[in-house]
C-alpha cells in the first residue's frame, strides 16, 4: 500500500451505537450525527457516508468548508447544518444549496436576507441563544432584534431550529449551570413563540445531555462523542452502567487505526535505543520500527509510554517517538516477521489499545486525540 498506515472504520459498530442511542430518545426526537473536527478524526466523507447507510439524515458541521465536504458526498439527501463558522463569501452557496446555519450575530442575520432576496430562497437559520456558557450565542437583546428583522421581511427565512450548548453536561459539578441554562432556554423560546415567530425544531442537547439530561432532548439531538464509540466522560459511563442491568459497555469503537513491522532488530543488552539515552536495553532486545511518528499523529509523549499490539501481544514503545518512526520492543512475543499488522489504536485478538489508555498516558482528550488523527491517513470502511 502506498501509506504507512490507514483507519478502518467498522460499519457494524456504527449501526450499533447509533440504535443504542436513538433507543434512548422519544420516537420523533431526531437524530443529528454532529461530524465537526473531520467526524472526531473518522474522515468526513467516509463517516458521512456510512452514517446514511445506518439511517442519518442530519448532520451537523462546525463550518462551510466541512458542509462543502459532506455535501460533495450526499449532496440533498441529508440536511446539513453549520453550527459555526461561516463567511459573508459561503453564504449564497449556502442558501442555494439548503444548507442551515446557526445566527449568532444581527450582522449575520442582515446578510442573509440580502442573499435571500437575491437569490429569492429563504435562508434556513437556527437561532442560537446565548444561556449561560457565553461563547458564542445572541444575547436577549439580539435576540429581540433578531426576531423583529425575521418577522417584518416575510419570506427571506425560515427559522429552522432554535438551540443552546451546555457549558459541561458531562460533569454534576455543572448541574445547576445546565439547569438554569435549560430553564433560560426555555424562557426566551416561549417569549418568541409568543411574538409570532414559527419555529421548526428545538434543540439543545449534546451526548451528554441525551444521557443525563433527558429533559433536554426536545424535538432533536445532536450526538458527537458517542456515536463514535466513546463517552463523553467516565462520570456519564459509570452513571449509566449504575442503572444499566447488563454489565457491558453498550458502546463499540469504530475505529482501528493499522500499520505493520517496517523493519526487526536484534538490539545487545546495554545499547540506548533510538535518539539520545531515554531508553537502554537491560538485557539482548528484539525491536521492530512501525512506520508511524508524531507527522501521523501519533504524539511524541508516547515515547517510553505508549503500547502497540503486535500478533494480538502487547509490545511497549521504547525510546524517543519520531517523526515518521517509532520502536517497538518485541523480544517476548513469539514468531513476530516483517510486515506483520501492528494495531496503534483498536483491538487485535482479545487485545485492546484503548483511546482512553492511549490519551491518559499523553495526557490527552478522547476528543482531541481523535480530531488529530491526520486527514491524509487513510480511512477504509470495513464490516
Ligand atoms: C460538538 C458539539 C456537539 C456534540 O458534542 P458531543 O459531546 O460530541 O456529543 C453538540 N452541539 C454543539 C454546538 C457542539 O459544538
Amino acid at each position: 500500500m502506498f501509506y504507512s498506515s490507514s483507519i478502518e472504520i467498522s460499519r457494524s459498530a456504527l449501526a450499533h451505537n447509533i440504535r443504542f442511542l436513538k433507543a434512548q430518545l422519544k420516537p420523533g426526537t431526531r437524530f443529528s450525527s454532529v461530524i465537526k473536527g473531520n467526524a472526531y478524526g473518522h474522515g468526513i466523507e467516509e463517516f458521512g457516508q456510512l452514517a446514511y447507510t445506518c439511517g442519518v439524515d442530519h448532520f451537523s458541521v462546525f463550518s462551510a468548508d466541512e458542509a462543502h465536504r459532506l455535501h460533495q458526498v450526499l449532496a440533498n439527501k441529508a440536511t446539513i447544518m453549520i453550527m459555526g463558522y461561516l463567511d459573508d463569501d459561503e453564504l449564497s452557496w449556502a442558501l442555494a444549496h439548503d444548507i442551515e446555519f446557526y445566527v449568532f450575530s444581527i450582522e449575520r442575520l442582515e446578510q442573509a436576507a440580502k442573499v435571500a432576496r437575491s437569490l429569492q430562497k429563504p435562508a434556513r437559520v437556527h437561532l442560537d441563544l446565548e444561556t449561560g456558557m457565553n461563547r458564542i450565542g445572541l444575547e436577549a437583546k439580539e435576540v429581540a432584534y433578531a426576531t423583529e428583522l425575521i418577522l417584518n421581511q416575510p419570506g427571506a427565512f425560515e427559522v429552522m431550529g432554535v438551540s443552546t450548548h451546555f457549558a459541561g453536561a458531562e460533569s454534576s459539578e455543572n448541574h445547576d449551570r445546565v439547569t438554569a441554562q435549560l430553564d433560560r432556554y426555555r424562557r426566551t423560546v416561549r417569549s418568541l413563540q409568543q411574538k409570532g415567530l414559527q419555529i421548526k425544531s428545538l434543540h439543545t442537547a449534546c451526548s451528554a445531555a441525551v444521557m443525563a439530561y433527558p429533559e433536554t432532548h426536545l424535538d432533536m439531538v445532536r450526538v458527537g462523542i458517542m456515536q463514535y464509540g466513546f463517552w463523553p466522560s467516565p462520570e456519564i459511563y459509570q452513571r449509566y452502567m449504575g442503572v444499566s442491568t447488563d454489565r457491558t459497555d453498550p458502546l463499540k469503537r469504530l475505529i482501528n487505526w493499522k500499520s505493520h513491522v517496517m523493519s526487526l532488530k536484534l538490539v545487545p543488552a546495554g545499547e540506548f535505543i533510538g535518539y539520545g539515552k531515554s531508553f537502554q536495553a537491560s538485557s539482548d532486545m528484539l525491536i521492530a520500527a512501525i512506520p508511524v511518528g508524531y507527522a501521523w499523529g501519533y504524539s511524541r509523549s508516547l515515547s517510553n509510554q505508549g503500547q502497540v499490539l503486535v500478533r494480538s501481544h502487547r509490545a511497549p514503545v521504547v525510546g524517543i517517538v519520531n517523526m515518521n518512526v517509532l520502536m517497538v520492543d518485541v523480544t517476548g512475543i513469539p514468531d513476530v516477521s516483517l510486515k506483520d499488522e501492528v494495531i496503534l489504536l483498536g483491538k487485535q485478538g482479545n487485545e485492546h489499545i484503548t483511546v482512553a489508555s492511549f490519551s491518559e498516558l499523553s495526557t490527552q482528550l478522547n476528543y482531541e486525540l481523535l480530531t488529530r488523527l491526520p486527514m491524509n491517513i487513510p480511512r477504509i470502511i470495513v464490516d
